[in-house]
């Protein structure tokens, strides 16, 4: 008789955004005049680039002709955009990061969820808190995580560490000493980031504990301020500690096209193994990554039109953010984020919880956002609202939001 994974058994519901699914019906159906703005999608909502649809277009006819027909890919990757990739994402910036660096693939969430799987069972893991969930989620169902409390929301065998209004959203370095390090800069959901002596301390720290940083840098095309790094391989001595992850869902509008990227150094070693070796022989390899079109799609990203095309878009998002940031100061938030990513992360007025201020603002305002609670036990007090709506909406909410 088979039996399943029990690791996956363990994981808590996810009732975060079925129950937001549930109570924006129930709102809709009792006020079916009032119209609702959405300001809690994760989602890109504008259309892809001219650009990038144009290298679609002609990469589909390549794959018609038998001369330049496409079958598997290449392990890591087809050439062309692994060499633009290390050259313009990489070495312009000064890091040094070789071309066979660069493992594409389908999408940073894949990425994030499958990295585990080349380091110890036993591998004590670090998080942000609060954060995207799938660091924690893929660690579950490889059994890594200890207990589940409910009362506290947190896993036995995990580090948390808090990012609050108190730290400045910046992690503190954790007593025990972790494995593998956890980091999302700019944060989703609290849109805050590391400048390059803050992240320069955490490369350093696990250079000297022997820890492993995965950075997840989905958001690096928002980053504004000069001194906020677009990549961990800016840092002296990230080779030897550090592996990134790169999207082109939020930067690009890929979320429904679908690529990604992992940097994975060969300096990075246990002993003599290469973990680089190890990513090498990956699930996914040739069968799941990404297809000939959709990198074709990429090298468009990096064309000059293309990348003027792809900052308009980032603009706009950017124009949402302020309207949400400024129209949240003047109603009088404490409000966090906006800069440097497209999340915006307020304070809930005191004696509310999260939940409480997502049921008052769908309720007074027609509004609908993400209550912090569901990223992480410290989440709880905040509220997320993101700029990927259109602008008209955007604008009309935080009309609603400064009326109440
Ligand atoms: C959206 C998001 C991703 C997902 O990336 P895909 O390439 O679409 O899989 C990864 N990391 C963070 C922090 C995100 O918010």
């Amino acid at each position: 008789m088979f039996q399943v994974n029990e690791n996956y058994l363990k994981l808590p519901g996810s009732y975060l955004f079925s129950t937001i699914g549930k109570k924006v019906k129930a709102y809709s159906e009792a006020n079916p005049d009032k119209t609702i703005i959405r300001l809690g999608i994760g989602d890109v909502t504008q259309p892809l680039a001219p650009a990038i649809i144009e290298a679609m277009h002609k990469a589909v006819d390549e794959m018609g002709r038998a001369e330049t027909f496409h079958g598997y890919a290449p392990d890591l990757g087809y050439e062309f955009l692994r060499t633009t990739i290390a050259k313009q994402d990489y070495q312009d910036r000064g890091c040094h990061i070789e071309a066979d660096e660069i493992f594409i693939s389908d999408g940073a969430k894949s990425d994030c969820g499958n990295m585990q799987e080349v380091f110890a069972a036993d591998s004590c893991i670090a998080v942000c808190d609060p954060v995207y969930p799938v660091y924690v989620d893929s660690n579950v169902m490889a059994g890594r995580t200890g207990e589940y409390d409910e009362t506290t929301g947190t896993w036995s065998n995990v580090i948390y560490m808090p990012c609050t209004a108190e730290n400045g959203f910046a992690p503190k370095l954790p007593e025990e000493t972790p494995d593998l390090i956890y980091l999302c800069v700019p944060n989703n959901p609290t849109g805050t980031t590391l400048t390059r002596d803050q992240l320069k301390v955490w490369v350093d720290y696990a250079n000297k504990v022997g820890a492993v940083i995965l950075y997840d840098a989905a958001y690096e095309a928002y980053i504004a301020q000069e001194d906020v790094p677009h990549s961990i391989f800016e840092i002296e001595g990230a080779r030897t500690c550090a592996i990134e992850f790169r999207s082109f869902s939020k930067n690009a509008g890929f979320t429904g096209v679908r690529l990604g990227f992992a940097v994975v150094p060969k300096d990075l070693k246990c002993g003599d193994v290469m973990v680089h070796s190890l990513w090498a022989r990956r699930h996914g390899t040739k069968f799941n990554g990404a297809p000939y079109i959709i990198q074709k799609a990429a090298m468009a990203v990096y064309s000059q039109e293309g990348k003027a095309q792809i900052q308009e878009q980032v603009a706009y998002y950017m124009r949402n953010a302020r309207v949400i940031y400024d129209g949240l100061k003047v109603a009088g938030y404490e409000v966090y984020g906006g800069v440097n990513a497209p999340y915006i992360w307020l304070k809930v007025p005191e004696g509310m919880t999260s939940w409480d201020f997502f049921d008052y603002l769908l309720e007074k305002a027609g509004v609908v956002g993400t209550p912090g609670s569901g990223f992480g036990p410290s989440g709880e007090g905040y509220f997320r609202l993101t700029a990927f709506g259109t602008y008209e909406n955007t604008v009309a909410a935080l009309e609603r939001i400064r009326g109440l």
